[in-house]
């Protein structure tokens, strides 16, 4: 039950100065960080990072398309693997662009508790509360679309157990990984 995950604040929470804002929520949850650091990742680092496979592309197909329905827009894609590689083109893209503050987050629950706070893919369909419905709500997927450009939605956390261990393989070392004890351990 006690879980590993990875964050990535992107460029776009750097440049805008929210580092603090979004580590002390997570802080407040009694959420442990284990590992941090700040890095700029090369074209290598954010193409493994943003790994393309058909199931990887679906899940953008699908999420991509739910919000086009939502808006009462046409859906102008009609195959998941090149939409998947016109995304994975611009995040590989977006992600090399300036530096990410990557972070792992330790805890019970800890890949749903924060995926929640985090919100929706789409800023504009998070909800008051979680970080892109606060920071970011008013951008969306026509937006990002019209201009070809990724969707600006401050950082990315890992959305499985499989992925967070895939992830935090690729972004830390295990020397760099710590072990400590926080005051509502005891609890758990
Ligand atoms: P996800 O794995 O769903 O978080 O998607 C990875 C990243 O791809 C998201 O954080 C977005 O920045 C970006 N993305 C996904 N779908 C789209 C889209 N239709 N248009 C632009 N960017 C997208």
């Amino acid at each position: 039950m006690i879980e590993k995950t990875l964050i990535l604040l992107k460029h776009d929470s750097v440049f805008r100065g929210l580092i603090g804002k979004i580590i002390t929520r997570f802080e407040e949850t009694g959420l442990k960080i284990v590992a941090i650091k700040m890095v700029w990742p090369d074209e290598h680092l954010a193409k493994n990072h943003y790994f393309l496979d058909a199931q990887w592309a679906q899940n953008v197909f699908d999420k991509t398309k739910a919000g086009y329905e939502k808006d009462n827009k046409p859906f102008p894609y009609k195959n998941a693997m090149q939409l998947g590689e016109q995304i994975q083109k611009w995040n590989i893209q977006f992600l090399s662009e300036g530096p990410v503050v990557a972070i792992i987050i330790e805890g019970p629950h800890a890949i749903e508790i924060v995926r929640k706070m985090v919100g929706s893919t789409e800023p504009k369909s998070s909800p008051p509360g979680t970080i892109r419905g606060d920071f970011a709500m008013i951008e969306s997927y026509a937006i990002a679309d019209k201009n070809a450009r990724v969707l600006r939605n401050l950082i990315h956390a890992s959305d499985s157990q499989i992925s967070a261990e895939r992830e935090i393989a690729l972004w830390f070392q295990s020397n760099e990984i710590h072990s400590y004890k926080k005051e509502l351990d005891k609890h758990f």
